[in-house]
């Protein structure tokens, strides 16, 4: 399976800063939305320091060596247990920056992380960005967020329309570098022809609903112009937050050239 993959982050039209970071790694086949957050620039550090550990820590397993934290469950593939491991060691390092830093205290971070394999996607994901499958026109989020109203709507106590309407929707339940132990959640995707991944943080989600995230995706087949219409629609709407998108699109047409390029707006 062939991917061309892009992505960018866009600072937004309100915040000073911009705590979010993404690493595409194509030799690796390796794809990470993270979104920092914490004062005295702790996030942008905690979000940097995610992508960072995370990627050393695939190229380290790739290659044969490498540490791995925690236990391997055999319901999921080699790759989404390399990127729980490698997220557990983000956690880790963030954790232990933020301890031995008083400026950093409470920092953390949340990641999304796809690792490529084949016809295989392993993920990884903790906190409130999103994983989306756009599939045969349909867009599909799964990873399942790890927030506080997002919580509530699984349990039925309010509706996912309150849930987007509450004030208290940025109140995230797990995140990277707040314990010693981190729960990180896993799933494999088997990729067909033509399918889309979008990886973003939540400045995309809080901005523009699932439909016309959809809508946008469907308008734009390329990654690059779905990537540059989706942070523009943010904007357009309020650009409150830092946006992040990721989008790989897979082929098995012969002869395809991968292509990958990035852009970082500041
Ligand atoms: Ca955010």
């Amino acid at each position: 399976m062939n991917v061309v993959a892009f992505g960018m982050s866009d600072q937004g039209r309100v915040r000073g800063n911009n705590e979010d970071a993404l690493l595409l790694e194509e030799g690796l086949g390796l794809f990470v939305v993270a979104d920092g957050m914490g004062g005295h620039r702790g996030g942008e550090v905690a979000s940097a320091m995610a992508t960072k550990v995370l990627r050393d820590a695939v190229a380290g397993s790739l290659a044969g060596g490498g540490a791995f934290l925690g236990t391997v469950d055999q319901r999921y593939s080699r790759e989404a247990n390399l990127l729980a491991s490698g997220v557990r060691l983000a956690n880790r390092a963030i954790f232990e920056a933020a301890c031995s830093n008083q400026s950093w205290q409470g920092m953390g971070t949340t990641v999304d992380a796809v690792l490529l394999q084949g016809n295989r996607a392993g993920v990884a994901h903790v906190g409130d960005s999103r994983v989306y499958l756009m599939r045969d026109g349909d867009l599909r989020q799964i990873t399942d967020d790890h927030s506080l109203v997002a919580e509530q709507v699984r349990q039925g106590a309010i509706t996912a329309e309150e849930a987007r309407l509450s004030p208290r929707k940025n109140v995230i339940t797990r995140a990277l570098g707040q314990w010693e132990e981190l729960d990180v959640d896993m799933r494999d995707v088997e990729l067909a022809n033509g399918d889309r991944l979008l990886l973003c943080s939540d400045g995309l989600t809080g901005m523009v609903e699932d439909a016309r995230i959809a809508g946008l995706l469907g308008a734009h087949p390329a990654p690059d112009a779905a990537c540059r219409a989706l942070v523009a629609e943010a904007n357009t709407n309020g650009g409150r937050d830092n946006v992040t998108v990721v989008v790989l699109e897979f082929q098995e047409r012969k002869g395809f050239v991968a292509g990958l390029k990035k852009m970082l707006l500041r």
